[in-house]
């Protein structure tokens, strides 16, 4: 069986829960237990895939196709195992499933009520995961503060199920944040006190505090915290800012964090941890790049650095390959024309242009990409980015000075990106191609040097595609189709011979981890890096 650690919040959101959680995993991972990770979110929205970039940040999705909180995108990188639609869960999800058991009658006409009910639900979906991962240890982050109203029937559920496996089979870390006052230079450990205590009078004692403070806070407030907040002094572990997220298990290791979780959840593991000195190594290629390749960023929802987590965290696996430090210019696709491109991208070594929704900043990609096209200036697009490329390459090359998706522009003579026809009306949320999906590999191309392969698997997320209607035209113009699904009917890459000018429909950077960079992120930045 399973044993379940549960990670909660306090005082303030943004403490990088996720990335304790995810840490804490590499390091039981190192120690050689099969760790998963699991997140609840207490927002009503059924999954976050229809929320805004701008509110939720990156949608992160799994191999099977579940669009989820980007945490899981820290889990994946941290822990490097593939998550599943059984990885995160949403106070909305919740309530969509009791409603429909309850619409089917699964109840025997009971008053359907918050307990048992809704923590029924959430705790079978706890379970679930542990099952289907069979993994030693579950670490399950709630999302948000506690205090907060919608985060209640969750702590209730995870509260239940820690009577149920017995205290011996769970464990509660709490992170909290440390305020420091630089005026009288001191670090306060009240709030971390009053969070507890809120966190108690819902029936949870953490077991382990990890405060969160952008310095190390001094051995008297770790053992003021220890005392009021009634755990021991060792597992009052410091949470400082590290110069890359991927030290962070390093720091919590160095505080013997994962002895602690393994010696109070009774887990026997091995003396000697392979595994950490190569994190360790990692870590050391990572403090060592030099120098500086500058990449612009162009998207619409720069305003909101989190929209494009992946696609910053695989520029920066990458990085670790190349050896140089990647800067990244975020630029608004809206700045962007004919006429400023030369401006915009002086200092830019290439431009990457990842996924969107919407007409809004279109035109503003398209210039990017011409730009790009036109100046050999290495351009890598993603799914959006990709169809960028099409429609630029239909307008300049083949003269079609319409040519859009149906996405943007729904009367327009040259649709190049287009819905399928078994498609047509479909418009709302749930209705995209998701998750991963085989692509035969055109050799030659640098698609296939990349990867060194003629078949991959990548994950998707979209709606339109490349409109197979103007194939034959485009290949002749010079368009190299580099990927096709299995039997050839959907276009998943695109390239332009003599530069490094390549689209992708699929997004690589679900599956980049910071030891196993993503091959187009590392063929990218070597060409940028000419
Ligand atoms: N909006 C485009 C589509 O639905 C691209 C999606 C994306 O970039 N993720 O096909």
């Amino acid at each position: 069986m399973s044993k379940f650690i549960f990670v909660t919040g306090g005082v303030v959101s943004g403490l990088g829960k996720g990335i304790t959680a995810a840490s804490l995993g590499r390091l039981l991972k190192c120690r050689g237990l099969k760790v998963t990770s699991q997140k609840l979110d207490p927002y009503m929205n059924v999954d976050p895939g229809t929320m805004s970039p701008f509110q939720h940040g990156e949608v992160f999705v799994t191999d099977d196709g579940a669009e989820t909180d980007l945490d899981l995108g820290h889990y994946e990188r941290f822990i490097d195992e593939n998550l599943t639609k059984y990885s995160n869960m949403t106070s909305g999800r919740v309530y969509w499933n009791v409603l429909n058991k309850e619409r089917q009658g699964e109840y025997l006409g009971q008053t359907v009520q918050i307990i048992p009910h809704v923590t029924n639900e959430i705790k079978d979906f706890v379970m679930k995961n542990a099952e289907v991962s069979n993994a030693d240890v579950s670490i399950v982050e709630v999302g948000g503060t506690i205090g907060d109203i919608e985060s209640q029937p969750f702590l209730e559920a995870i509260r239940q199920l820690a009577l149920e496996v017995g205290r011996r089979n769970c464990l509660f870390i709490h992170v909290c944040l440390v305020p420091y006052i630089s005026g009288s230079d001191e670090y306060k450990s009240k709030p971390t006190q009053h969070s507890v205590k809120e966190l108690m009078a819902v029936g949870i004692h953490p077991d382990i505090i990890v405060a969160r403070c952008d310095k190390e806070i001094p051995t008297d407030i770790r053992k003021k915290i220890s005392l009021f907040c009634n755990v021991g002094e060792d597992c009052v572990i410091n949470n400082t800012t590290c110069r890359s997220l991927y030290e962070v298990p390093l720091m919590l290791h160095a505080q013997n964090m994962d002895d602690v979780v393994c010696r109070d959840l009774g887990l026997e593991t091995g003396a000697d941890y392979p595994m950490l000195a190569d994190w360790s190594r990692m870590v050391e290629t990572i403090h060592a790049r030099q120098g500086e390749i500058q990449i612009a960023l162009v998207g619409k929802y720069v305003k909101l650095h989190d929209s494009y987590l992946s696609i910053v965290e695989s520029l920066n696996h990458a990085s670790f390959v190349v050896g140089k430090n990647v800067k990244i210019n975020w630029v608004d696709s809206d700045s962007v024309t004919d006429e400023t491109a030369p401006e915009v991208f002086k200092d830019c070594a290439g431009i990457i242009l990842p996924g969107g929704f919407g007409h809004r900043g279109v035109e503003g990609m398209v210039c990017s990409c011409r730009y790009a096209r036109t100046h050999k200036l290495p351009y890598f697009g993603i799914c959006l980015g990709m169809q960028i490329a099409v429609i630029e390459f239909a307008r300049s090359i083949l003269g079609y000075s319409d040519a859009n998706s149906r996405e943007f522009d729904e009367l327009c003579e040259h649709p190049v990106i287009d819905l399928m026809k078994n498609q047509e009306g479909v418009i709302k949320g749930g209705t995209m191609r998701l998750g991963s999906y085989p692509c035969e590999v055109t050799p030659g191309t640098i698609l296939e040097k990349a990867y060194g392969s003629t078949h991959i698997d990548e994950r998707h997320r979209h709606r339109y595609e490349f409109n197979n209607d103007y194939r034959t035209q485009m290949q002749e113009a010079g368009l190299t189709i580099s990927g096709t699904s299995p039997d050839g009917t959907l276009v998943e890459a695109v390239e332009v011979a003599d530069q490094f000018h390549v689209g992708v429909q699929f997004h690589p950077e679900f599956k980049s981890r910071p030891n196993n960079a993503g091959p187009l992120f590392v063929e990218f930045l070597k060409a940028c890096d000419k």
